[in-house]
């Protein structure tokens, strides 16, 4: 029988759930904050409502979590790597971050990826299939659980493209988002993406006014093709009008994101041509000096190296940082984790 899916229910669809039962659509909102708000994890914990009413939601509905597989412990800082299992015993990662500001989570959105950006782990054992809502807001409550901290700041940027996913990650942003569950604040989601310009202006047109970070990692069309086959289909000034349209409309700041690699996107015509796409946006750029991945064929890039970069962007007035490394010690990059332990698993 199939049985509903509460986590993944806004506040709308629970309370037809409830009338459909022959109940009061105000137990919609004491519902949501028990699964959302008090992390509730068993319908029979629920003692507002009357045992009946717990034992036919339990009969019709579940309320979900993920099985921690395995977490891994930066010695350098407070970093943190989660593998989890979810249902259908397919694998996802995450990982928090500490600093002085904020408790942070990347979180997966995807299992596996389609797009096929050559420097990422995540898109090396293909595409699976799409995270549910609930699958993506229990890595954070698990992840809350497991250490008894509040997160406050919230970045899909984990395993998948969340554009692709585009319909379950709206709702994501909105539960998440709603004052009676996590209350997260909008300005504290981040979502990435390789630059699908179809996502970008319904995303747009969602009017979400989250965090828009654009993985960039090379300003100049054919060198950026190589490295991701994805911009074959979403070339540079398309997508470029597309962010402008989105930070008319939304008026909110953009980020860049760029993994430098050394010899091969960190010259000055490089350089030159982040400059073109920045023209006319608000935009700040991230440079992530890369990681070493298996069967990845560039070399290593140093802090060094970013900064060399860096000096040429700054020369051009760009507004940019380079990114600080956390949990080095237990670094693999974006889906390396999972790749490695899939090729253990028995
Ligand atoms: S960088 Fe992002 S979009 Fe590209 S393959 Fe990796 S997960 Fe997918």
């Amino acid at each position: 029988m199939h049985k509903f899916d509460l986590k993944s229910m806004d506040i709308k669809e629970l309370e037809n759930l409830l009338i459909s039962n022959g109940e009061k659509a105000f137990r919609a909102k004491q519902l949501f904050k028990f699964i959302h708000d008090e992390k509730g994890d068993r319908i029979e914990n629920l003692t507002t409502f009357s045992k009946d009413l717990r034992s036919k939601l339990d009969e019709i509905s579940y309320i979900s979590d993920l099985k921690i597989i395995k977490r891994l412990d930066s010695n350098l800082d407070n970093t943190k790597k989660y593998i989890y299992e979810l249902e259908d015993k397919n694998i996802i990662e995450s990982v928090y971050l500490e600093s002085f500001a904020n408790n942070t989570i990347c979180i997966s959105s995807q299992v596996g990826c389609k797009m096929g950006c050559e420097f990422c782990a995540s898109t090396k054992n293909g595409f699976t299939r799409n995270l549910r809502v609930s699958e993506m807001l229990d890595q954070i409550y698990m992840c809350e659980k497991d250490l008894n901290k509040k997160i406050d700041n919230i970045v899909l940027m984990g395993i998948g493209e969340p554009l692709d996913n585009f319909l379950n990650v709206c709702k994501f942003i909105r539960i998440l988002n709603n004052d009676l569950g996590h209350n997260t604040g909008i300005r504290n989601i981040t979502v990435s993406t390789c630059g699908i310009i179809e996502g970008i202006n319904k995303f747009t047109e969602e009017n979400i006014k989250a965090n828009l970070a654009i993985s960039l990692h090379n300003g100049i069309q054919k060198k950026k093709e190589k490295i991701m086959p994805i911009s074959k289909m979403n070339k540079l000034p398309e997508l470029k009008k597309a962010l402008i349209n989105y930070q008319e409309k939304l008026s909110r700041r953009l980020s860049f994101e760029y993994i430098v690699i050394k010899g091969v996107n960190d010259t000055f015509d490089h350089a030159r041509a982040v400059k073109n796409m920045a023209d006319g946006l608000d935009v700040h750029i991230n440079l992530i000096p890369i990681n070493k991945i298996d069967d990845f064929s560039y070399p290593d890039t140093t802090f060094e190296d970013a900064e060399r970069f860096k000096e040429k962007l700054d020369n051009l007035n760009l507004n940019t940082t380079i990114r600080r490394k956390q949990g080095e010690d237990i670094d693999a990059s974006c889906g390396q984790l999972r790749n490695n332990y899939l090729k253990k698993r028995p």
